[in-house]
């Protein structure tokens, strides 16, 4: 049966789902509200685990494939705990097998390789309509419409299409907050940076149920593009309200937050350029029962938003569109009806989301629950505790990254 797909994002999930429905022949068109591939910044670093790297090989033809690989940095090999005065904690040597790291923006241009007949951009998308004849209509604020068989929302954690077709499907505001910069790494950055963070990421604890997350983002083929990003989680109640503030003032209010910290992470935030200093809010969705099929399905965020505490949001929205490629793809060789693949994948994919949901918001938790000074220094005894007993340390992050 021949099946035309209408996926509205073009973000990482919508993205690899369009790369692998044109692998596997089957007609999609992909609807973004950007007007272009660099219309906003898209973030900075991701972590990709196994199960998102092998959703992007099965979704990506080899040659995207090779594109994708290019555009990752050199993978993580340890995790390393600090003060906020950068005293050495613990450090967590983690397995690089399979697991790759890749800036968002290189990897949103990898992952538009060979689709750019497939892809409108410059289109919000406000509803859908579902017609007489079982197809569905997506309406767009320049008042176009496209009509297709099935409709699927990539459209991120504020979805326009979850809103109107899972309305009681509801978002948790944890009430932590973060705010990240990035810097181009020369020489003098460099010299500002605590020396393991050459070999992987850097995570400060510090009082107030503050942290920080520091990463480098080097490329394996060229330095010229190579940057370190940071991001400071605190919780809103420390932040105040954040949304409208220009990066100017945001970078301002990390300087306060951090007043104490070691002179080099201060240092570090001074020198962000503003324009590449964001906030997010961090909220979690709340699992939802399952539903009758139909012509609308969503994937990726859309669906099962959650904390980035576990690094996993991503990996996630991958699998899903891995997923569902491959049941679309058996509807149009006539192997499946449409409603029943769509079933499947709505049975699957909302089983292991809220999952992954239910599991990042717990380390969310985890991480900020202790914010009392007693609380911190206990929190870092154990730290150093582990650092001291390997067998209790890789106990303790055995499933780091997934
Ligand atoms: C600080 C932070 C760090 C993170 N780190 C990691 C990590 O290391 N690893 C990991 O796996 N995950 C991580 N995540 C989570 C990850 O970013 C998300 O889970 C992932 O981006 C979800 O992909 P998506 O395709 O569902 O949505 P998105 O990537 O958000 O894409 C949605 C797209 O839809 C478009 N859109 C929205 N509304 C409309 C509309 N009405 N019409 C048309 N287009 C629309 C948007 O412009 C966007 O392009 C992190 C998240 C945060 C906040």
């Amino acid at each position: 049966m021949p099946v035309n797909v209408l996926i509205i994002g073009a973000g990482i999930g919508g993205l690899a789902l369009a790369q692998g429905l044109r692998r596997a022949g089957v007609p999609a068109i992909v609807y973004e509200r950007d007007r272009g591939p660099a219309d906003r910044p898209q973030g900075y670093r991701l972590h990709l685990n196994p199960t998102g790297v092998q959703a992007l090989r099965e979704c990506l033809a080899p040659d995207v494939f090779e594109v994708f690989q290019a555009a990752c940095g050199r993978p993580a090999r340890t995790m390393t705990f600090y003060t906020e005065t950068l005293r050495r904690l613990l450090t967590v040597e983690v397995s690089v097998t399979g697991h790759r790291s890749v800036g968002r923006d290189t990897f949103r241009g990898a992952l538009l390789t060979g689709l750019e007949g497939s892809i409108r951009f410059g289109k919000t998308c406000t509803g859908y309509r579902r017609d007489p004849d079982g197809t569905v209509t997506a309406l767009f604020a320049d008042g176009t419409t496209a009509t297709g068989d099935v409709l699927v929302a990539a459209d991120g954690t504020g979805s326009v299409i979850r809103r109107q077709y899972l309305p009681h499907a509801e978002r948790l505001d944890t009430g932590m907050r973060t705010i990240a910069g990035r810097l181009p790494l020369t020489t003098r950055v460099r010299a500002l940076l605590p020396g393991s963070l050459s070999t992987g990421p850097v995570t400060i604890t510090a009082p107030g149920g503050m942290g920080m997350f520091l990463a480098l983002q080097e490329f394996q083929r060229s330095a010229a593009d190579d940057f370190v990003s940071w991001g400071l989680g605190a919780r809103a109640t420390t932040t105040g309200e954040l949304s409208g503030l220009s990066g100017e003032r945001l970078r301002a209010l990390v300087a306060e937050l951090t007043a104490g910290w070691h002179t080099d992470l201060r240092a570090l935030v001074h020198q962000t350029d503003t324009a590449a200093v964001t906030a997010t809010a961090i909220r979690s969705s709340v699992p939802v029962p399952a539903w009758t099929p139909g012509p609308v399905t969503l994937l990726g965020d859309a669906i099962h938003a959650m904390t980035p505490a576990r690094g996993i949001g991503a990996n996630t929205a991958l699998r899903d569109a891995a997923l569902l490629a491959r049941l679309l793809a058996a509807v149009a060789r006539g192997e499946r009806p449409l409603l029943e693949a769509v079933g499947e994948y709505e049975a699957l994919m909302t089983e292991y989301g809220f999952a992954a949901v239910r599991a990042s918001l717990a380390e969310l938790k985890r991480q900020t629950a202790l914010d009392g000074r007693a609380a911190l220094a206990l929190t870092r005894a154990a730290l150093r505790l582990m650092d001291a007993v390997p067998p209790l340390k890789r106990r303790v992050f055995a499933d780091l990254g997934e």
